[in-house]
C-alpha cells in the first residue's frame, strides 16, 4: 500500500475546534501512520439547524488556527464550499477520486457520532468506500456498537484506544456564554478569535444593527 494515498478525514461541526478533536487526530495520525490529516468543517451540518451554528468561515478558520502549527494537519474546504447538506459519502468519494487508484481514506468518528451511522445518508457505503475508526468518548460506550449498528456493520470499524478527554464544543460555547475560563480546552488562538468575533454571547440588544455601506 502506498502510504502517502492514505489520509484520515477528521469531520465535524467544529463550533468551535478544542483539544479532544486535535487529540483523537494525532493519535489516529501516529497510530496509522499516516502523512496526514484533513479536517474537514461540515457547511451545513445536517444534523444541526443553521440558526444554531456560527458562519462557515469562523469555523473554518478556527480550524485553521488550531491546526496550523501541525505540519501535518490541514484543513480542508471541500465541505463548505459545496452547496446543500454535508453528506461524509460525498466527501469520501470526492477525496478518493481526486488521491486517483488505491487511495484509502479514515473516517475519524467519537463514540456518540459512530454511535448515530444509521442516521447518516448511506451508511452502508460509508462502510464500504472508508476505514471508519471509531474512537472512545466520555458519556458513551463503544460496547453498543453491535446492537446499535447490527454485528455486520460493527465488524467493519475499527474501535481504538485513544487519550479521553471529556470536552465537548458545547461546554466551550456555554462558558463563553457564561463569561468564563475556556483557557486549556482549546489552543489560545482560537480562544483570541472567539473573543475578536464576539462568538457565543448573546446578541446586546442595545447594541445598534451595523449599517452596510453601499460604496
Ligand atoms: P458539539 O458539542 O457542538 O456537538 P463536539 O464537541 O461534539 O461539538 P463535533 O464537531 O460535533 O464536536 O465533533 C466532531 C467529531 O469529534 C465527532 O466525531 C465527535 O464524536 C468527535 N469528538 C468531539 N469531542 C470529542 C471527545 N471529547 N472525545 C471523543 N470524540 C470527540
Ligand atoms: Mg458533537
Amino acid at each position: 500500500m502506498d502510504r502517502s494515498r492514505r489520509v484520515a478525514v477528521m469531520g465535524g461541526t467544529f463550533d468551535p475546534i478544542h483539544y479532544a478533536h486535535l487529540l483523537i487526530a494525532e493519535d489516529v495520525r501516529r497510530r496509522f501512520r499516516l502523512p496526514r490529516v484533513l479536517f474537514m468543517p461540515a457547511g451545513s451540518p445536517p444534523h444541526k439547524g443553521d440558526d444554531e451554528v456560527s458562519s462557515a468561515e469562523d469555523r473554518y478558520i478556527m480550524a485553521l488556527l488550531a491546526t496550523s502549527n501541525n505540519p501535518h494537519f490541514t484543513v480542508s474546504r471541500l465541505e463548505i464550499d459545496r452547496p446543500g447538506p454535508s453528506y461524509t459519502i460525498a466527501t469520501v468519494r470526492g477525496l478518493k477520486s481526486e488521491a486517483g487508484e488505491g487511495a484509502q481514506v479514515f473516517f475519524v468518528t467519537g463514540a456518540d457520532a459512530v454511535l448515530e451511522l444509521l442516521t447518516w445518508h448511506e451508511p452502508d457505503a460509508i462502510l464500504d468506500e472508508a476505514t471508519v475508526v471509531a474512537v472512545p468518548r466520555p458519556g458513551f460506550d463503544l460496547d453498543l456498537l453491535d446492537e446499535t449498528l447490527g454485528a455486520r456493520r460493527a465488524s467493519k470499524i475499527t474501535v481504538i484506544e485513544a487519550p479521553l478527554a471529556n470536552i465537548s464544543s458545547t461546554m466551550i460555547r456555554r462558558l463563553v456564554r457564561a463569561g468564563e475560563s475556556v483557557r486549556y480546552l482549546t489552543p489560545r488562538p482560537v480562544i483570541d478569535y472567539i473573543r475578536k468575533r464576539g462568538l457565543y454571547r448573546p446578541a446586546d440588544p442595545s447594541e445598534e444593527p451595523l449599517q452596510e455601506t453601499t460604496s
